[in-house]
């Protein structure tokens, strides 16, 4: 039987990236990864996008990893190092998977001036994070009614429904939309979970969940209950625990120092290993790799 003890809650910690404030629930000093998710940073909302030219980043590198580029409101302008050219609107999923390298750039485009989204990423296995980049754009995905409201599956499967989406390790993403009242949530015991609320809030028992609030379920959780205050959009991820200890800086996703800090060196010696990106927005210098790198 669940109970409140066995879950954890912490806050994001705020900051800034391509211009735009971020609450970066993943990774925490106690909470690396969840499943192979290893990064969450909730983007916006921001009402009214003061410099356009500014929102979003330039030509940068990713290793080991995938980003899932996920928006509430607004639109972005992907490029990658493999010639894509992908306009991102909202309820539409952006998988990148970087492998042994790609760079790209991610400019805001969004018509109303509302920008509001997360990108989350997963970490690769040692299978695949040697091998090709790629990328896959998912225009629709698969949709369910819940009890009190409906999930839309990103990645792997959730409440009998399956996303196509490229997925190198056993882990899931739905953003769940649920309408006010008491919704239990059927979870998988060998999954650990976690929850993150875009918009909105909701209760596990006696804590609130709101933007900038992250609960965390390990494993052995079979349900969890939410009582929801107003309506709430959340995203639920989860999947069985990662193999191994990864290393984290910057944009890079290793397993040690000298993975990460070869990475850095090839990015800024423009070397072929991650290939260039059409952007109108500045080159990203990769900054120095700390010799000890947690
Ligand atoms: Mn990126």
């Amino acid at each position: 039987m669940d109970n409140d003890q066995n879950i954890e809650f912490s806050d994001a910690r705020s900051s800034v990236v391509g211009g735009t404030p971020v609450r970066r629930a993943l990774p925490q000093r106690h909470r690396r990864t969840v499943g192979a998710w290893c990064f969450a940073d909730h983007i916006g909302p921001v009402e009214q996008v003061k410099n356009p030219a500014d929102a979003g980043i330039g030509p940068h590198p990713h290793i080991g990893l995938q980003t899932v580029t996920w928006l509430i409101d607004g639109e972005l302008r992907h490029r990658d190092s493999l010639g894509s050219d992908q306009l991102i609107r909202p309820g539409q999923l952006n998988l990148m998977t970087a492998g042994n390298g790609i760079a790209h750039a991610e400019e805001w485009r969004g018509g109303t001036g509302r920008y509001h989204g997360i990108q989350l990423w997963v970490a690769q296995p040692d299978e695949t994070r040697h091998g090709p980049c790629a990328f896959e754009h998912h225009a629709s995905l698969p949709r369910i009614d819940l009890r009190h409201g409906s999930a839309t599956i990103l990645i792997g499967s959730f409440a009998g429904a399956t996303s196509t989406a490229r997925r190198d390790t056993d882990h899931f993403g739905a953003q769940l939309d649920l309408h006010r009242g008491q919704s239990v949530i059927e979870l998988r015991p060998d999954y650990e979970h976690a929850l993150i609320v875009l918009d909105g809030a909701l209760h596990v028992g006696n804590v609130t969940i709101a933007p900038g609030r992250l609960a965390y379920l390990p494993a052995m959780h079979s349900e969890i209950a939410l009582d929801v205050a107003e309506p709430t959009i959340a995203m639920l991820i989860g999947g069985a625990p990662f193999e191994a200890p990864i290393s984290m800086w910057w944009n890079f996703v290793g397993r040690d120092h000298d993975e990460l800090a070869a990475a850095q060196l090839d990015w800024n010696a423009r070397r072929d290993r991650f290939g260039p990106v059409d952007s109108m927005r500045a080159w990203i210098k990769a900054p120095d790799v700390p010799s000890r790198t947690s």
